[in-house]
């Protein structure tokens, strides 16, 4: 399917929870940050139905996010679910990892194929000062893990403040180096001032060939993270929601006062 600018879409990044088990400074307050209610969360049977239209439609490319999408009860049977649907052809989840020990091998029997892993420092202290919880090691003992069980690919996320030769990103490198993975890096965004840079090592934040719209964990269809347009699922319906989506992705990011990280994914 094609927006009002001849791009074509055919990713979809689906926000499962905006729950998380890290507090990344970067990305949610110390305090946690007003969840969204139980009743306004969408259900697995809303999230297959909409990424079935979705398929129907033109998606072929799907991945799960949050929030830290391993925190939602039952998120290998939704892999299950989704891998089933006819026409989805690669399917991957972005995660934090500190459960991904557990997870790593029925995700991946689930159908799962790649993994996009957030790791931005391997130092203990500095991990634990970045996301506000001392969990490196069971970050590192997920990604062992998740290779382990062989999936096809497997990225690190880095989140730098300005260049990739600060002391943490170059250790995080080596890691991944040494570990056989890609690294790619993520200038440290800012939603409200509309600052956002292309992800190197990635096609992220390329406005001019963006292929992708983005599913709410309340279920809002968004054209693009840079702006506060969402067309509601159960307001307008599946395929409205996602024709409305199209009518109105923006040629080029701009602010968004309403989108946050932990609620639409990054
Ligand atoms: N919890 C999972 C994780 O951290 O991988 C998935 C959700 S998280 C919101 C997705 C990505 O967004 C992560 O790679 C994270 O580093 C990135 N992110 C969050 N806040 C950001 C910000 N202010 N600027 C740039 N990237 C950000
Ligand atoms: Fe959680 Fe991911 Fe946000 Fe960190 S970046 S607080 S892990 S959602």
């Amino acid at each position: 399917m094609k927006d009002n600018y001849n791009r074509n879409i055919s990713y979809l990044r689906i926000s499962v929870t905006d729950r998380c088990n890290l507090r990344c400074t970067y990305c949610m307050p110390a305090e946690g940050i007003d969840l969204i209610k139980h009743s306004q969360l969408l259900t697995f049977e809303e999230i297959v139905d909409f990424t079935r239209t979705a398929v129907s439609m033109g998606i072929n490319k799907v991945r799960l996010t949050g929030g830290e999408p391993l925190v939602r009860h039952g998120i290998v049977d939704l892999v299950k679910m989704l891998w089933n649907i006819e026409g989805i052809k690669d399917l991957s989840l972005t995660t934090n990892a500190v459960l991904l020990k557990e997870y790593a091998l029925p995700l991946k029997e689930a159908g799962l194929q790649r993994l996009n892993i957030s790791l931005d420092t391997l130092d203990k202290e500095r991990f634990a000062k970045i996301a506000r919880r001392d969990k490196l090691d069971d970050v590192l003992a997920g990604i062992d893990e998740a290779i382990k069980v062989g999936f096809k690919q497997i990225k690190l996320n880095c989140v730098i403040e300005k260049n990739k030769n600060e002391h943490d990103a170059v250790a995080v490198a080596n890691y991944a180096k040494e570990k056989g993975l890609q690294a790619r890096y993520i200038r440290t965004m800012n939603l409200e001032k509309g600052e956002f840079w292309i992800v190197d090592g990635g096609d992220g934040g390329n406005c001019s060939i963006c292929n992708r719209i983005r599913l709410s964990s309340c279920g809002k269809v968004l054209p693009c993270l840079f702006s506060d347009l969402g067309y509601s699922i159960r307001e307008y319906g599946n395929k409205e929601a996602i024709l409305q989506t199209l009518e109105h992705k923006p040629k080029k990011g701009s602010i968004s006062k309403n989108n946050e990280f932990y609620t639409v994914g990054g």
